[in-house]
């Protein structure tokens, strides 16, 4: 891969104006800033360009507007559909802006675009803060934000894109805009769920949530025999669960480290965000007593640890293929579906989990923001983080075929960041079917203005009407 003269002219014009690095096939370093979570995106750019400041991302636009090729935007890499780089085109890289800072006093944390969830925690935590994130700490604060951001905070303070009170954005016509409630608030209903689609964010500012670590949680162990009962009585526990408690069930072959064999588990993990412990001891032991566990693990644990408690399940160069599902009956049927899926989950590499909605999640009104479906009870979240290529038509049959075994019960509304690169369809297709149509017309009114040209398209993209 090398490129051609007129491609490493412009590239060259455009180092001189950059304090961040241009990384070119020559480099050293090309193969690893190529490289993205997950292991099956194989992409060759012309040049991964890690900027150094906000004014690098100015130069970087520049030069996409003026030589026509393409530009994708990565903010933690770990977006499974691989939409943050491109072949041949510009990998415009935030990695080495992480800085966050937190102002106590307002519970403002100001977050730069290419900062991890850790980077998040580790600032945070010390205030006795937290925003609400993913469970795995090497994801970008960036794209899980743009996208909706779930995890053991969910149901106590809503999504992570629900706790943004500002976001900086640097547009397709080199406009700095700061979207806001009070600020271009078009723009910041469609950033929240919207993805890139309407330029580049360069920072993000949150409210963030008291949170006292260390906090009450744990997990429940179930061997396959009893995961229907257990499916059952989950089901009913969760239908009176007060917000404070986030639970999610996770089914899998877990990694050597975590000691519990080669055989499959269900993972009923919890976390309750309230320093109130014996009020979440109580409800735990109801779980316990209508759902007996086959192991346990609850404990008072340090938030910090907590949050990186599953990093090793997912390590980077995984190959991944995911497929998502919003529901709400968990009945017999659908319990009876979901445990034969399960059933079939006997390797490491693949597994589903079941993430519990509701509380302040579901009490944002649909309107709000641009995120799809705040009325589902629950979400399937089918996904592979195998290693071998030699696995991938089997395992990305085996995600295809549960994903479809659910589409009876499916709600409409899919989640875009557990989405992985669709089979056959396109990615307007696949964007139309996850907001659904009323959302995605709203978005593409803002994607006509914002981005007429479509120069930020790498992503579940809405395409703008023809000029
Ligand atoms: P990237 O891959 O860098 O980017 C994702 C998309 O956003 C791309 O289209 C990119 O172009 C765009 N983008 C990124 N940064 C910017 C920016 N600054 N401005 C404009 N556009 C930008 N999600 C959850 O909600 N909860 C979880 O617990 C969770 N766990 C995960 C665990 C693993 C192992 C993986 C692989 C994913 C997980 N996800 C989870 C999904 C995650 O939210 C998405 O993969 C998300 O895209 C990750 O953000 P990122 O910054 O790393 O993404």
């Amino acid at each position: 891969h090398t490129n051609s003269p007129e491609i490493t002219a412009a590239l060259k014009k455009l180092d001189d104006s950059l304090s961040g690095d241009l990384i070119t096939p020559d480099d050293s370093r090309y193969d690893s800033a190529r490289t993205v979570w997950n292991g099956m995106i194989d992409v060759y750019p012309c040049a991964v360009i890690r900027v150094g400041s906000d004014s690098d991302i100015d130069v970087v636009l520049e030069a996409a507007r003026d030589t026509g090729l393409p530009l994708a935007i990565r903010g933690g890499g770990h977006n499974v559909a691989g939409h943050v780089t491109v072949e041949g085109g510009l990998a415009l890289d935030l990695c080495q802006l992480r800085a966050v800072e937190v102002d106590p006093e307002r519970r403002l944390v100001s977050v730069a675009a290419g900062a991890t969830l850790s980077d998040v925690d580790h600032a945070t935590a010390p205030h006795q803060l937290a925003i609400p994130m993913g469970v795995i700490s090497a994801t970008g604060i960036a794209g899980l934000t743009l996208g909706g951001g779930v995890g053991w905070l969910t149901r106590s303070c809503g999504l992570s894109l629900d706790n943004l009170e500002s976001a900086r954005i640097f547009t397709a016509s080199g406009e700095h805009l700061t979207a806001s409630a009070g600020e271009n608030p078009d723009l910041f209903w469609g950033v929240r769920g919207g993805g890139g689609n309407f330029g580049v964010v360069s920072s993000f500012t949150f409210h963030a949530r008291s949170l006292s670590s260390p906090v009450l949680a744990g997990n429940f162990f179930y061997q396959p025999a009893h995961w229907r009962d257990a499916l059952t009585s989950f089901e009913h526990w969760t239908q009176s669960l007060p917000d404070e408690m986030t639970p999610i069930i996770s089914i899998l072959v877990l990694p050597p480290e975590f000691g519990m064999g080669d055989d499959p588990w269900m993972v009923v993990g919890f976390a309750w965000a309230s320093e109130d412990q014996a009020s979440g001891l109580e409800l735990i032991q109801q779980l316990r007593e209508i759902a007996p566990p086959d192991g346990e693990d609850v404990h008072l644990t340090d938030w910090i640890g907590w949050q990186s408690s599953l990093d090793g399940v997912f390590p980077k160069g995984s190959r991944g293929y995911w497929k998502n599902v919003s529901f709400s009956r968990m009945d017999r049927e659908v319990v009876d579906v979901l445990a034969d899926i399960a059933s079939e989950v006997t390797w490491h590499g693949t597994g589903i989990d079941i993430h519990c909605l509701g509380g302040a999640f579901s009490r944002i009104a649909e309107d709000d923001t641009a995120f799809p479906n705040r009325s589902a009870r629950f979400w399937l979240n089918i996904y592979g983080f195998w290693t071998d290529p030699a696995e991938d038509e089997r395992l990305t049959a085996f995600a295809r075929k549960a994903h479809a075994r659910m589409h009876p019960f499916a709600e409409q509304g899919q989640y875009v960041n557990f989405l992985g690169a669709e089979d056959g369809h396109d990615m307007t297709h696949a964007a139309r079917q996850a907001y659904g149509q009323r959302t995605y017309d709203r978005l593409k009114e803002l994607k006509n203005r914002y981005d007429p040209q479509n120069l930020f398209r790498l992503n579940h993209n809405i395409v703008p009407d023809p000029s």
